[in-house]
């Protein structure tokens, strides 16, 4: 079928809930992609931070073959080995103790906030309720995480939202601590927010929050569906802070380009679950763990983070320069390579822009161009991107 045909089908046959580009990719290799004309495209979206070894990893392609020959879904009526695998390897790589598995990250940060809910529930009874979550949140879709994702054009017509979540402005101590009371049970960020414009949190206000949930008895849950699994220069962002969650949702990045999510707790936290809690008939299901535990093993073995750190740090540079240049270029954010370029102006024309000279980028909160490419992306590829946005900048008026 030619793009056109698909184009038109895709329109019949879907809903409409994506503008798409006019292209289609049927091949993936490292950061480059390969459209249905044969035309090459070199891919700092990464499926969205998914891609984090590159399309189609030999090891994790591997690994799904083994896997779908000899066994794709069982339920969680039964141990399943893949499963196991990648819980030990969450654990024995993070601050948790206990993982979960499930399909997707709306699901695990849905998964999360229930956990904190039951938690409070049986130590202190059904008061204790609330969530409190940042202003800039990108959470997930769900109705739950929808309310917790500070986006209103996101939850418009899709009333009445799920009670009990507050919002308060990211990085900011003293509102957070007006906010917090006896009914707190949770409080959820993004260590690093991604559709929020890519932006960390301060060292100070992760530490003045998890002092609030430790006083409170209030469960910390870090999202790290988008700046986790080395993105950002440490295996998970959490590391930046010398603190520890409670919670940690994973999702993304976790099994190399396969739909799955986890759930990373504490013993204490996981305690409040047992069976009969939560649920999931597909999550934890053995191809999407053996993708998991294939992609885990290769980005522990490389020490992908240290990757991550070094290029991140070289792409920093080169979008400083760009910076300088440009006045309309406000300043780049983020950590590694979870990297940002804000703009003054709205950045959605530079993304087709970038497209049509075979750049794919994305543009987040109306005015910041992202960039969370392949870990394995290399400099000359990273000059060959900025010289394509040197280009189309210079097209923009009164630069
Ligand atoms: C993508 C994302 C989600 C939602 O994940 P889905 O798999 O699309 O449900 C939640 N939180 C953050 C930080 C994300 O980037």
């Amino acid at each position: 079928m030619n793009i056109n045909e698909l184009i038109t089908n895709g329109e019949s046959y879907l809903m409409n809930t994506y503008k798409r580009l006019p292209v289609t990719f049927i091949e993936g290799k490292g950061c480059l992609l390969i459209d249905s004309e044969g035309n090459e495209y070199l891919d700092f979206l990464g499926g969205i931070a998914c891609n984090n070894l590159g399309h189609s990893p030999a090891a994790v392609v591997k690994a799904i073959k083994d896997q779908a020959e000899k066994l794709l879904h069982v339920s969680n009526y039964f141990w399943i080995e893949s499963q196991v695998e990648l819980g030990k390897i969450l654990v024995e790589n993070s601050f948790g103790n206990k993982a979960f598995f499930c399909n997707s990250g709306a699901e695990a940060n849905e998964g999360a906030i229930k956990l904190a809910r039951k938690y409070a529930f049986k130590k202190y009874g059904a008061h204790k309720n609330e969530i409190i979550a940042m202003k800039g949140s990108f959470h997930g879709r769900t109705l739950t995480t929808l309310t917790a994702t500070d986006n209103e054009k996101y939850k418009e017509g899709y009333g009445p939202l799920p009670s009990g979540i507050k919002f308060v402005d990211f990085n900011d101590i003293e509102e957070i601590k007006k906010v917090v009371s006896q009914n707190t049970c949770g409080i959820i960020m993004e260590p690093i927010q991604g559709e929020g414009g890519v932006t960390p949190a301060s060292i100070e206000f992760v530490k003045a929050v998890k002092d609030i949930c430790v006083e409170n008895d209030i469960l910390l849950i870090f999202d790290e569906i988008q700046c986790g699994i080395a993105r950002t220069g440490k295996l998970f962002a959490y590391e930046h802070f010398n603190v520890e969650p409670d919670i940690m949702t994973l999702a993304k990045a976790l099994a190399g380009g396969v739909s799955i999510g986890a759930i990373v707790a504490t013993d204490e936290a996981a305690l409040a679950w047992q069976p009969g809690d939560h649920g999931t008939t597909f999550g934890g299901n053995p191809l999407a763990c053996a993708a998991g535990v294939a992609n885990m093993n290769v980005i522990i073995k490389e020490k992908m983070w240290e990757k991550a750190a070094i290029t991140g740090e070289y792409f920093e540079k080169k979008l400083l320069e760009l910076v300088d240049k440009f006045k309309f270029i406000k300043k780049v954010k983020g950590k590694g390579l979870m990297l940002g370029l804000e703009l003054e102006i709205e950045g959605g024309s530079f993304v087709q822009k970038a497209f049509n000279q075979r750049i794919i980028i994305n543009c987040t909160a109306g005015n910041v161009l992202r960039f969370v490419p392949p870990l394995i992306i290399e400099e000359k590829e990273i000059d060959q991107l900025c010289e394509v946005l040197h280009g189309i900048f210079m097209e923009t008026e009164g630069y």
